[in-house]
């Protein structure tokens, strides 16, 4: 019987898995494909990351950004100098690194690891969970259930009407020598309700498009090899494209239930402006392992509280984010001139990023200007 079992191994399932384990916890971790395992990601992460975890990340992480340029349908370019604005450069990350450097140090503490065992299904048994996989049964105390956008526990476990916004994205990695290693790209004016990325890699890039809001189909393929090639003389033809949905932030939500939470992207945590889904898939992982800590403790609303913490913490932030994600999403043009443009609100929005400023602190004036905008 094991006091927690955490299905998948991605950043909310591992950084679950590290903070339980460290405070004496018996831990297992299930994880459906073998480690390290490919995951449909830009690999951006917030270096703020750094601050919730007792260890160096330096070999986890491909290289850092420090420039960060924005271009509107290919022309228009604007850069921000992070450093100069006192922005941490942002780390790029290619996922089966990291994500596998998070589940070593999980290790390191105590937790166990099942790879590949994929999760079939769960039964409550009158004061505990039996998990059903691939690797045969296993018995928890409490479950956490972080196994991504397309995973099932969330409806396993009753939360079929989650509060979601569903996004799509695709990713190319492509390999090359990567010349403007110290720049991040953003592209605003190829895709509707959405942008192009172009985040480099100290072996390659990865180059992608997604679109966050609205229903309008659109061939991203196309757009992503236009993109790739008018813009960085990348051909993608031959290489492997890989389409995943995105569990965009939707409104305030139960996030617990009997003996077991949602974490991560199961949890709909994504920010539904920038598609910012590694930091809050962390920081909701966390917060569950400290959740169940406390109830393995005796806490009996541990749980609740977890979910009442993400709602205020999270969700009140998600809130602006939405906000101004319906804003910029009708009217990218004028976003683009009103906004984007301009070094402050560009400074703002990348310090956001970085989780050095609020949405709440910065989001109220921006709309203010973009709808000024839209007004004029
Ligand atoms: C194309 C794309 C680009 C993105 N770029 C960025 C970016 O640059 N920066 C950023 O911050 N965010 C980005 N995101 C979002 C980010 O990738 C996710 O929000 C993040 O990976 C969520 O972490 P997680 O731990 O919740 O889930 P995941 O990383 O999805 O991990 C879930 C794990 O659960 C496992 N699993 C699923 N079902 C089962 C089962 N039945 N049994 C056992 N295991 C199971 C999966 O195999 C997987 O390993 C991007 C997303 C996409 C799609």
């Amino acid at each position: 019987m094991y006091d927690c079992a955490i299905v998948g191994a991605g950043p909310s399932g591992a950084s679950a898995a590290y903070h339980l384990a460290k405070k004496g916890r018996s831990v297992i971790i299930l994880e459906k494909e073998t480690l390290p395992r490919y995951k449909p990601c830009g690999g951006g992460v917030a270096p703020i990351v750094a601050e919730w975890f007792d260890f160096d990340f330096s070999e986890a992480i491909s290289l850092k950004v420090d420039t960060v340029r924005y271009t509107w349908k290919m022309e228009d370019s604007v850069e921000l100098p992070l450093l100069e604005q006192n922005i941490k450069p942002i780390w790029m990350v290619r996922r089966e690194v990291f994500d596998r450097f998070l589940v070593d140090k999980a290790r390191e503490q105590g937790a166990q690891l099942r790879s590949p065992a994929k999760v079939e299904g769960i039964e409550w048994k009158e004061n505990h969970w039996q998990l059903n996989s691939s690797q045969g049964l296993f018995a928890a105390k409490y479950t956490i259930a972080a196994d991504g956008a397309k995973g099932p526990m969330a409806s396993w476990l009753g939360f079929t009407k989650r509060k979601c916004l569903i996004g799509s994205a695709m990713e190319v990695e492509a390999p090359a020598r990567v010349l403007d290693k110290n720049v991040a790209h953003f592209e605003f004016g190829a895709v509707a309700n959405g942008y192009a990325w172009n985040f480099p890699k100290a072996d390659g890039y990865s180059v992608g498009v997604g679109i966050f809001a609205g229903r309008k189909k659109q061939h991203l393929k196309q757009i992503l090899h236009d993109y790739a090639s008018n813009l960085f003389g990348i051909n993608l033809e031959q290489i492997r494209h890989h389409g995943h949905p995105i569990f965009l932030w939707n409104g305030q939500q139960k996030l617990h239930t009997q003996n077991a939470v949602l974490a991560g992207e199961a949890a709909c945590v994504v920010d539904p402006f920038t598609a910012e889904g590694i930091r809050p898939s962390i920081f909701s992982g966390i917060q569950a392992a400290l959740a169940v800590d406390r109830a393995i403790a005796g806490e009996s609303d541990a749980l609740e509280k977890y979910s009442e913490l993400l709602n205020f913490e999270w969700g009140k932030e998600m809130a602006w984010a939405q906000r101004l994600a319906q804003l910029f999403y009708r009217a990218p043009g004028i976003c683009y001139q009103q906004a984007v443009k301009r070094p402050s609100a560009t400074r703002k929005m990348m310090q956001i990023f970085c989780g050095q400023l609020r949405y709440s602190d910065a989001a109220g004036s921006a709309i203010k200007r973009i709808s000024g905008g839209l007004l004029a």
